[in-house]
């Protein structure tokens, strides 16, 4: 596998605050990849930094062989990354299909946007049944399936989700995580994954970055991370 993704040093502030503190790592294409890290460790912001929501003060970021970093948002959506944010972000005035096309605002391939509209129906049935109702009006999960559908419909090459489990019940974050599965052998989208969920996230990831206070600080198989003692004390509560 070739690498997608190489990020090298990034540092990413807020204000006087640095919450990325040089952080290098690369994604294979096609891998389903996952950051672990406690609450305020800086998975967000490596998120939005990739998604160029924030630019890092230094640092690069290259994409399928290209510089990305300081590019517009629109720019990097158009060249293939998607961000799934954190919260369940949906257009609540809006029905579940106008959501859905927002997220192909970029492209005007009219046949390609139906066959995606089809592609998520097809992942996510629910949304086919209730295409017409105001995603403000459905239910957490629904809402998830909702904001995972539209980061779809922008075809991306690299899919990246913030926490798809936070407030859902086991049972709809096993549905959430198979279709997760299925978009990375499907299509051969390569998935980052940020999660506080460890279990979950290693159960489907083969590589994992741990961050702590905005430093990697082990960059391992997921083999090898759940082998490792401190991964489990910390972030499987075992022991
Ligand atoms: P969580 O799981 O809670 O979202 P995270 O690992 O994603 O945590 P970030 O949200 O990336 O962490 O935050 C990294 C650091 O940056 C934290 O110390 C946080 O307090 C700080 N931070 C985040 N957002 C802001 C902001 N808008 N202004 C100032 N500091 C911020």
């Amino acid at each position: 596998m070739s690498v997608m993704l190489k990020v090298r040093n990034i540092e990413t502030y807020y204000g006087p605050i640095m919450a990325i503190k040089g952080v290098s790592f690369d994604i294979l294409e096609g891998a389903v990849v996952t950051i672990l890290g406690a609450n305020g460790a800086g998975k967000t912001t490596i998120l939005k930094t990739l998604s160029s929501i924030m630019d890092p003060e230094k640092g690069t970021i290259e994409f399928m062989g290209r510089r990305i970093e300081g590019l517009p948002p629109e720019k990097i959506v158009a060249m293939g990354i998607s961000q799934v944010p954190e919260g369940r972000e949906v257009f609540h005035d809006l029905t579940v299909k106008e959501n859905l096309l927002m997220g192909a605002y970029l492209r005007n391939d009219r046949a390609g946007i139906k066959r995606d509209i089809d592609m998520v129906y097809d992942y996510f049935p629910i949304l086919k049944d209730r295409t017409g109702q105001l995603a403000g009006d459905m239910s957490g999960g629904q809402q998830q399936m909702v904001v995972i559908g539209r980061a779809l419909m922008a075809r991306p090459k690299l899919l990246m989700l913030d926490e798809p489990s936070l407030g859902l019940s086991p049972l709809l974050v096993k549905e959430i995580y198979q279709i997760i599965e299925r978009i990375n052998q499907e299509h051969n989208t390569t998935i980052l994954l940020v999660e506080q969920n460890a279990p979950m996230a290693l159960s489907i990831a083969s590589h994992g970055f741990v961050l702590e206070l905005g430093r990697i600080v082990m960059d391992d198989t997921c083999q090898a991370l759940m082998a490792n003692e401190d991964v489990q004390e910390f972030y499987l509560g075992i022991k």
